[in-house]
């Protein structure tokens, strides 16, 4: 795997050149990170807190960690004092407890909502209708040190660009509605975060600020990851 030639590539290829990428790296060794780093990546996502938590001491103080699966609440305190956008908080008992880790150590911990926008059910997150509701209630106003930067949302597994398409247009028509909403001072939607390797062009092409691509990059996993 030539990493510096792919990411080359990968830039070239991005319909919108000021998204931001972000390395997805879970599974892969330390040296492949550092190759990254070395390319001008500083923004790397990982998916089990173990992995960022062996990882982060021995990358450069200046990486910036996304924490992209699914997060445990009891894991939370492990990465608060570092992380640096947690994407996928897809209720509201995960949310309260990461504020509640966050003022543990008085840093406001930046989040992104997940949002289900797949047809398969295994996928996680809100469904807008329950964001809704917790974005009107009263316990989601009290929270303080969290910071909502924006929504996050994987597209159904599937060949059909079409689909693929239509529900990443759905998630920005829903950050565009909630955008307009008025809403507590730690809310402030500025990234849509949709596109990995398979999709990153589509979803750039609707609306996407950030992409998380992995194995585009570092080439494909050796085990399947959660
Ligand atoms: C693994 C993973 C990615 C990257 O997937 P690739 O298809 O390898 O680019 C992106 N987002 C999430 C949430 C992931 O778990």
């Amino acid at each position: 795997m030539d990493i510096k030639a792919n990411l080359e590539q990968i830039k070239k290829s991005f319909p919108n050149p000021t998204c931001q990428l972000i390395a997805v790296s879970k599974t892969k060794p330390l040296a492949d990170l550092q190759t990254a780093y070395a390319a001008g990546i500083r923004d790397f996502g990982e998916n089990k807190v173990q992995e960022i938590q062996a990882k982060q001491p021995e990358m450069p103080a200046d990486t910036r960690w996304h924490m992209i699966g699914h997060l445990q609440s009891n894991k939370i305190k492990y990465i608060a004092p570092f992380v640096h956008l947690i994407h996928g908080v897809d209720s509201f008992k995960l949310l309260l407890e990461i504020d509640k880790q966050g003022k543990k150590i008085n840093r406001p911990i930046p989040v992104l909502l997940q949002i289900h926008i797949a047809t398969e059910e295994s996928k996680f997150g809100f469904d807008p209708s329950e964001l809704e509701e917790m974005l009107n209630s009263i316990e989601f106003t009290n929270l303080t040190h969290v910071q909502v930067k924006g929504l996050m949302g994987m597209a159904t597994f599937t060949e059909d660009q079409n689909q693929i398409r239509a529900e990443f247009r759905g998630l920005k028509q829903l950050f565009d509605e909630v955008k307009k909403k008025s809403l507590p001072h730690f809310v402030d939607l500025k990234e849509l975060s949709m596109g990995m390797s398979g999709d990153y062009q589509i979803a750039q092409e609707e609306g996407s600020t950030l992409v998380r691509i992995g194995s585009a990059i570092f080439g494909s996993r050796n085990y399947p990851t959660p």
